[in-house]
């Protein structure tokens, strides 16, 4: 790909203390606009891996680039900060990213109220009205505004992934990192909101990288999938090549549970 790649890390290592690593030697990048899967076994280091790109946790050592600027590990709390919202998370639970104190309202608008040196263009002509914002975004995720005044118990749970999304989108990032945001629910609402998230990324442009367990979901949503397997990414492919004979032996397995699956 021609285009500078809007993420890039390498040879990141991140080992828990007493243990082999969790996460070792990767290496990826993803471009403006493009959906990388992750997939792998429980237990492989997705998360890890998505909480150190998030910096939520300390690499053992690695590098990482944002928008073509190196992230240095800060001493507290994450360099993401001077990008000013543009790097975002949704996590299989929502209430993670939802705080139960908070109204839909205040969740929602969050990190577009934080924004000081930027005006995401999917709110650009209301800007200046809070309520017109917050019901703008909640359109978006195909959510009627008489939610905004309610607490996340009050919602379904894929209500609740819904909010979690118009949250991470209302900053108008240009990278989301999402960690099996579909799991917790049940089939039908999977998959309603996979096919929201690829209309959501055709239309904001964001890059993705999409973690999940489910081939399924991962084939429907990304460009580009990546096999993890113990912290290592063994197989790195693009979709169409999914059922080609050359795959590592692993995603062999994976692809052949889900061809008996599905018959
Ligand atoms: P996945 O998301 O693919 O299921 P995880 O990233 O959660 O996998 O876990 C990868 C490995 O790291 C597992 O062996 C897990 O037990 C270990 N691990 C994850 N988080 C921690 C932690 N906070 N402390 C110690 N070990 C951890
Ligand atoms: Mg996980």
């Amino acid at each position: 790909m021609s285009e500078e790649a809007v993420f890039t890390v390498q040879n990141l290592i991140k080992t828990y203390p007493g243990q082999t690593k969790a996460i070792d030697g990767v290496s990826f990048s993803l471009h403006p606009g493009e959906c990388v899967g992750l997939i792998g076994e429980s237990g492989s280091g997705k998360s890890t891996l998505a909480r150190c790109i998030l910096m939520m946790e300390k690499l053992n050592s690695g590098q990482m680039w944002f928008q073509g600027r190196e992230l240095l590990q800060p001493r507290f709390g994450s360099s993401y900060r001077v990008f000013e919202g543009q790097v975002q998370a949704v996590f299989q639970n929502p209430a993670s990213s939802l705080n139960p104190r908070l109204r839909i309202i205040d969740s929602v608008m969050e990190p577009l109220d934080n924004l000081k040196n930027r005006t995401p263009v999917i709110v650009q002509d209301c800007r200046k009205n809070r309520l017109k914002c917050a019901e703008r975004l909640l359109d978006m995720v195909e959510l009627p505004s008489d939610l905004l005044n309610q607490y996340p118990h009050e919602l379904s749970g894929g209500q609740k992934q819904r909010v979690a999304i118009a949250r991470a989108i209302s900053s108008e990032p240009s990278l989301i990192i999402m960690d099996e945001p579909t799991s917790s629910l049940d089939m039908i609402t999977q998959a309603q909101i996979i096919e929201m998230l690829m209309k959501l990324q055709k239309n904001i442009g964001f890059a993705c990288l999409f973690i999940s367990h489910d081939l399924a979901t991962i084939q429907r949503m990304s460009d580009q999938i990546m096999v993890i397997q113990q912290g290592r990414v063994i197989d790195h492919f693009a979709k169409e090549a999914l059922f080609s004979s050359e795959r590592h032996a692993y995603t062999q397995s994976l692809v052949h549970k889900y061809a008996k699956r599905r018959s």
